[in-house]
C-alpha cells in the first residue's frame, strides 16, 4: 500500500447497549478496492454510515480522509470532501429517465452550467458502462442491472476521490455479476478509490486487493483476499459457527 486515503483508528458504534462496531481500525490506500465482507449484522452498514456521517458519525474513535480528520464533520461536508457512498436500497428518481437523473445529480453537486452536465452525465454512463440506446428510459422501466449502473454513475457524477458501494451485487444474476466485475474495475483504473461491502464473496475475493472480515462489530481477520478465505475463523463466522 503506498499513502492512505482513509485511515480509521478504534472506531466504535453503539446503539443503546448493542456495539454494532467494536475498535474497528484500518487503512486504505489511495487507488485500492478495499473490501469489507462479513456475515449479516456484523456492522457493515454501520461502518459506512459512520465514516460518511449519514445519519451518525462514530460514537467513539478516529477517522481521516485525505489527511483530514472527518469523524466530526456534518455528512455533507464529507462528501463534498470526496467520499462518496451508495445505499444498499437503490433510491431512484421513478420518474426521470437515465439522462434526466444525471442531469439532475449533476446540478446538485454544484455543475450549474447545463453544457457542463451534459458533458459529465456523458462520461459518467461511459464509466458505468451504460447501454447508451437506454438513456432515455425512465429509471423506473430499467433492470436490477441498469439501476446499479445508474446509482454507481449518479455517485460518479459528483467526481468523488472515494466510491464506497453498500452490497452492489445483491439482486444481480451470475452474469450481471461478472458485468459488475469489471464495472467496478474500470471505475478503478479511472482512479478512483473503491470501498466495497458486498455478501457476494466471489465478486469481492476478485476485485478486492485488500479486505477485513467484520463480525459481530469486529475484525475478524484482515489482509490479502487470498489469506482470508483460507482463515478458519472466517468459515466458522461465516457457517455461524
Ligand atoms: P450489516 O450491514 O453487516 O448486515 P448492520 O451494520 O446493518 O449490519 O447492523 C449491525 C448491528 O447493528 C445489527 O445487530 C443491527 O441490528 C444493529 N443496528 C443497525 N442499525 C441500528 C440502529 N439504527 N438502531 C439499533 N440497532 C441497529
Ligand atoms: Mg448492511
Amino acid at each position: 500500500m503506498t499513502n492512505a486515503i482513509i485511515e480509521v483508528v478504534d472506531a466504535c458504534k453503539s446503539f443503546g447497549g448493542l456495539k454494532a462496531v467494536k475498535d474497528v481500525s484500518f487503512t486504505v490506500g489511495t487507488g485500492e478496492i478495499f473490501g469489507i465482507a462479513g456475515p449479516n449484522g456484523s456492522g457493515k452498514s454501520t461502518l459506512f454510515n459512520l465514516m460518511t456521517g449519514i445519519p451518525y458519525g462514530p460514537t467513539s474513535g478516529e477517522i481521516r480522509f485525505d489527511g483530514n480528520r472527518i469523524d466530526r464533520k456534518p455528512a455533507h461536508a464529507i462528501a463534498r470532501s470526496g467520499l462518496c457512498r451508495t445505499f444498499q436500497k437503490d433510491a431512484e428518481f421513478p420518474d426521470l429517465t437515465v439522462r434526466e437523473t444525471l442531469l439532475v445529480s449533476a446540478v446538485y453537486n454544484g455543475d450549474l452550467s447545463a453544457s457542463k452536465a451534459t458533458n459529465e452525465a456523458q462520461s459518467v454512463l461511459e464509466l458505468a458502462q451504460f447501454d447508451p440506446n437506454r438513456v432515455d428510459m425512465l429509471s423506473s422501466e430499467l433492470s436490477v442491472y441498469e439501476k446499479k449502473q445508474l446509482m454507481i454513475a449518479s455517485a460518479l457524477i459528483s467526481k468523488p476521490k472515494v466510491l464506497m458501494l453498500d452490497e452492489p451485487a445483491s439482486g444481480l444474476t451470475k452474469p450481471e455479476i461478472a458485468k459488475l466485475d469489471a464495472l467496478l474495475l474500470g471505475v478503478n483504473r479511472a482512479g478512483v478509490t473503491i470501498l466495497l461491502i458486498e455478501h457476494v464473496l466471489s465478486l469481492l475475493l476478485s476485485v478486492s486487493q485488500r479486505l477485513i472480515v467484520l463480525n459481530q462489530g469486529a475484525i475478524l481477520a484482515q489482509g490479502l483476499p487470498a489469506d482470508v478465505v483460507k482463515d478458519p475463523a472466517v468459515a466458522e463466522a461465516y457457517l455461524g459457527g
